[in-house]
């Protein structure tokens, strides 16, 4: 997850296309992924909650990733389903909470990165 995450935010398309399901990797291509998120910029990712694999159920990741698009701030927030495929952990879909998109973030407030600074003092700048 947080790999994937890490991906996206230096631009490597071909880690994140490997690190999808096989069957979700079939309609895609590292260049179709570099189109939709190249506009993007990637600032931060926070995992809320994560439920381990049983029999029947993927493992689930929730998380919030924060991000700059056109100058607005903005936030993923999405529960994600990993299997294991080869031995490896694989992204297959999720879910996009609602709330996700452009965010207001509070200037005096603690920053979104946990930086423990206020907004204004870190990523407002
Ligand atoms: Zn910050």
């Amino acid at each position: 997850m947080r790999s994937r995450y890490s991906a996206y935010a230096s631009q490597n398309y071909d880690y994140i296309l490997k690190t999808y399901s096989a069957d979700q990797r079939a309609g895609l291509s590292a260049e179709a992924l570099e189109e939709a998120a190249a506009s993007s910029q990637w600032l931060a990712l926070r995992i809320e909650a994560t439920t381990s694999a049983s029999q029947n159920h993927p493992e689930q990741v929730q998380f919030c990733a924060y991000y700059r698009e056109q100058g607005q701030l903005c936030q993923l927030r999405e529960t994600s389903n990993f299997v294991v495929e080869h031995g490896e952990w694989r992204y297959r879909d999720g879910v996009i909470a609602p709330d996700s998109g452009p965010v207001k973030w509070p200037r005096n407030q603690s920053c979104f990165c946990g930086s423990g600074l206020k907004y204004k003092r870190c990523h407002a700048r």
